[in-house]
């Protein structure tokens, strides 16, 4: 049994205690009591989380202590520290939890990302930061040009590794760490841990302290998982009729393609649903205002592709609906975790056509689980049995259709669609975070 300290037992300084205490943090998360110890010892470290357990803090919180107890000299171009983050919306939010866990601490950071001009960058570079955020393409640009320099980085933060190898960045992420100096301290995080990233993790970290918390193919512990069968035609009625029926909070859908997000927005706005979409050929001022629209509440449903949605954390997200479901299962479990953040409930729902099948089984496989099929709706297809894949399914309109293959989570199908709270995972934990376990050590 994990005894959990407070933060102040952990040795922050009085600045970060005092900024924890107005954010009303009183508890640090497993990742933060787990990791943060060993980070204030100058340890390197192996992250095996993903986003939602609070790992921006574990490592945010014991850099800016590091920094409060030894003072570096600014100097222009020069950054003591490195945060490495695939999406510039992840990366806008690193700069904000930098901004207020840091804000009764005198050091400057900057986010440079690209889609946007380059001038305020490199002039605050030019000014002088303690830290930077980055993704790797604008980064790299700008080294180019002479206007970072990145041989005076003491900590180096590797974040989203996956995603980063996913979206291609693999060899622009070397190209940063060529630029490194032998001497640092080094953090690595991921949600998955495969071949590739333990390659990078041997080359980047120095007899690295580890932590997991929760395994890869674990969902969040408090996400109630449902699916739909639906025929592919039937989507966006079934998509309308989902949103009607979800009483409150916020609704984020995840689609396969920038077009069929744009499709999906005009639909919904054809059904009195306001939406927007926040996609790569959106231009960054776009995505922000459609992000900001939907914290905000003034939307209540964003339209996302994988890629955008990475650094989406919006609290009030408590329905995430996969409209299209993944070809990697591993793209479920990072879509699903954009609801119960920091310890809030919240449902997601795939809607599976026949075609989907073979994702929804290997879905299943990673997350060991057996989604419970929410029948009872306009749109039900009689449920497939997954184990005998093949042909489409028969229509059973008005919900009669039961669950076909093995159910090993021991969870029955929802027939309550107006409800939507059910009955799904009955042996989860109900911790404020998810469970952890250390996984190494020294
Ligand atoms: P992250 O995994 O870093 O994206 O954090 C997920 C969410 O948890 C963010 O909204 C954080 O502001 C929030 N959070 C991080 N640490 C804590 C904590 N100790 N107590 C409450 N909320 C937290």
């Amino acid at each position: 049994m994990l005894t959990i300290p407070s933060f102040s037992t952990l040795g922050l300084a009085e600045p970060l205690l005092r900024a924890l205490a107005d954010k009303n943090y009183t508890e640090p998360s497993p990742i933060q009591a787990q990791a943060i110890p060993h980070l204030l010892d100058g340890r390197d470290l192996l992250g095996c989380a993903q986003t939602g357990t609070g790992k921006t803090a574990a490592f945010a919180l014991p850099i800016l202590h590091r920094l409060s107890k030894h003072p570096p000299v600014r100097m222009a171009r020069r950054p003591g520290v490195l945060v490495l983050t695939p999406t510039r919306e992840l990366a806008a939010q690193i700069g904000e939890s930098f901004a207020h866990y840091g804000k009764y601490l005198p050091f400057r950071h900057t986010v440079i990302f690209g889609g946007v001009g380059q001038n305020p960058q490199v002039r605050a570079l030019r000014e002088g930061v303690d830290i930077v955020v980055a993704t790797p393409g604008r980064l790299l640009d700008l080294a180019e040009q002479g206007c970072i320099d990145l041989s005076g980085v003491g900590v180096f933060v590797l974040d989203e590794a996956d995603r980063m190898l996913d979206m291609g960045f693999a060899p622009d992420v070397k190209r940063v760490m060529a630029r490194l100096p032998e001497r640092r301290q080094s953090l690595l995080f991921s949600a998955t841990m495969p071949g590739p990233i333990l390659e990078i993790a041997n080359r980047l970290l120095h007899d690295p302290v580890k932590v997991e918390v929760v395994p890869a193919s674990s969902t969040a512990d408090k996400v109630v998982q449902h699916v739909c069968h639906v025929d592919r035609g039937d989507k966006p009625d079934l998509l309308a009729h989902t949103i009607h029926s979800h009483a409150g909070g916020l609704v984020l859908v995840f689609s396969r393609t920038k077009h069929g997000a744009n499709k999906l927005v005009k639909k919904l706005g054809q059904n009195r649903i306001a939406a927007s979409a926040i996609h790569g050929n959106k231009s960054q001022t776009a995505r922000e205002r459609a992000l900001e629209d939907f914290r905000s509440g003034k939307v209540r449903v964003l339209v996302a592709t994988d890629i955008a949605a990475r650094g989406i954390d919006v609290k009030g997200v408590s329905l995430v609906i996969n409209y299209d479901l993944p070809n990697e299962p591993e793209s479920y479990v990072h879509r699903i975790g954009r609801t119960a953040r920091a310890g809030a409930d919240g449902l997601a729902i795939a809607f599976c056509d026949p075609d989907e099948r073979v994702y929804l089984r290997d879905i299943e496989r990673l997350i060991r689980i057996d989604v419970p099929v929410m029948s009872d709706h306009p749109y039900a297809l009689a449920t497939p049995n997954l184990h005998q894949l093949g042909g489409g399914g028969s229509k059973g309109r008005g919900g009669s259709a039961g669950r076909g293959g093995p159910r090993r989570s021991g969870s029955a199908p929802v027939r309550d669609m107006g409800g939507m709270a059910s009955n799904n995972a009955p042996n989860r934990p109900r911790n404020r975070f998810r469970s952890s376990r250390r996984a190494g050590g020294r």
